[in-house]
C-alpha cells in the first residue's frame, strides 16, 4: 500500500512550526525520524493533510547539561544519545537501553522526540524517563508546559500533547554519586520490541534503597512506574519483603494478550524482572532465588 496523497512542508524555525500546527491543527502531523511514522502513513493507519517536517530545526538536536539537569533535544537521534558523554556520565541508564531500541539503521534516524510522542507502550525510551523522573517538555504558539514523565504517557499511542503542539525537549535530573540503574528486557530477538523489559534507577543508602523507580513496558497500555517498589525502601530488603513487592507489582499489571505472549507469561517475567533487578542493584545473590519463586 502507499500513503494517500499529502501536502508536505519544511519550516525552518521552531516558530514557523508552531505556527503552521497552529494553522492546521489535526490535520497535520510532525515529522521526525519517519521510522514510525512513514510505515503507518503507507499502511493507511495515518492519513494527515499536511507532514510538517521539523528535520531541518537543528536548535532541537542539543545533548547539554546545565543547572543539574541533562537536556535533550527532540531531534537528537538514538544514535547521538547512544554516543554521547553527557548521557554516558549523567544519564548512564539511557545509553544501557538505547541498544534495545531497534537496529543501527534505525536508530540512526529515529529521534528522542519521535519516540517518546509515538508512545509505544513496548518502547524503552519511555520507561527510563518515568524511572528518571524527567520532564517532558513541550510548545505551542500560546507557550511552553513542562509535563512529568509518569503524566505524559496516557495510553496506546497516546501522550498528552496537544495537536498544535510540539515536543521540543527531555529534561533528566542529572544521576548523584549514590544512584544505581539497571535495564534488562526480554525479547524474541535482539532489537525486536520487547515482550516485557524494566528500567529502573535508585539511591542507595548503605546496603537499603533511599530511592527506587521502577519503570515497567510492555506490561500496559503505557509504561508503569510501579508503586510496589515503596515495599522495598528504607530498610534492608528481606525475601519476604520481595515477596510482597512481586505481589503488589502483578496486582499493578495490565499486560495485554499478544502474538508475543500470553498475560500470564507477562506477569511471570515482570515478577522476575523485578527480583533480578532488586538482587543486581544491591549486590544480594541470596534475592535471586525469589526469582523461580
Ligand atoms: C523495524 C523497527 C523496529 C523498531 N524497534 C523499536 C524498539 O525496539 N524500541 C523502540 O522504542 N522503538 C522502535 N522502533 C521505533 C523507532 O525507535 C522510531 O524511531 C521512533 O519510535 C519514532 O521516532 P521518529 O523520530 O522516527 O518519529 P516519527 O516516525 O517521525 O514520528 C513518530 C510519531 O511522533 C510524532 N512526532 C515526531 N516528532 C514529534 C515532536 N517533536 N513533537 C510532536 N510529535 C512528534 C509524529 O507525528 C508521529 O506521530 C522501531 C522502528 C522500526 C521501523
Amino acid at each position: 500500500m502507499k500513503a494517500s496523497a499529502f501536502s508536505y512542508i519544511r519550516p525552518t524555525t521552531i516558530d514557523d512550526a508552531l505556527a503552521l500546527l497552529a494553522q492546521y491543527g489535526e490535520q497535520a502531523k510532525v515529522l521526525s525520524g519517519g521510522q514510525s511514522l512513514m510505515p503507518a502513513l503507507n499502511l493507511r493507519l495515518s492519513a494527515p493533510e499536511w507532514l510538517v517536517d521539523i528535520g531541518g530545526l537543528s536548535d532541537l538536536r542539543t545533548i547539554a547539561v546545565s543547572r543539574g539537569l541533562l537536556r535533550i533535544g527532540a531531534l537528537a537521534r538514538h544514535v547521538d544519545v547512544l554516543k554521547s558523554a553527557d548521557v554516558a556520565e549523567h544519564a548512564p541508564l539511557l545509553a544501557d537501553a538505547m541498544v534495545h531500541v531497534a537496529h543501527p539503521a534505525i536508530r540512526n534516524k529515529g529521534t528522542m522526540g519521535g519516540n517518546l510522542a509515538h508512545a509505544d507502550p513496548a518502547s524503552e525510551m519511555p520507561a527510563c524517563m518515568i524511572a528518571l523522573d524527567a520532564v517532558i517538555v513541550v510548545r505551542s504558539r500560546a507557550g511552553e508546559r513542562r509535563l512529568q514523565a509518569r503524566d505524559f504517557f496516557i495510553g496506546i499511542y497516546e501522550t498528552a500533547l496537544a495537536a498544535e503542539e510540539l515536543l521540543v525537549a527531555v529534561e533528566i535530573p542529572v544521576a548523584n554519586q549514590n544512584s544505581v540503574r539497571f535495564f534488562h528486557e526480554y525479547a524474541r530477538r535482539n532489537g525486536d520490541y520487547a515482550i516485557v523489559g524494566l528500567a529502573a534507577s535508585a539511591t542507595l543508602d548503605g546496603g537499603s534503597f533511599a530511592d527506587l523507580r521502577l519503570g515497567f513496558f510492555a506490561v500496559g497500555d503505557r509504561p508503569l512506574l510501579a508503586t510496589a517498589a515503596r515495599h522495598l525502601i528504607g530498610r534492608p530488603v528481606t525475601a519476604a519483603m520481595l515477596a510482597e513487592a512481586q505481589a503488589a507489582l502483578e496486582a499493578e499489571l495490565d499486560p495485554q494478550e499478544d502474538q508475543q505472549a500470553p498475560v500470564a507469561m507477562r506477569k511471570h517475567l515482570a515478577r522476575q524482572l523485578l527480583a533480578l533487578c532488586v538482587a543486581t542493584l544491591l549486590g544480594r545473590a541470596d534475592l535471586e532465588a525469589r526469582r523461580s519463586a
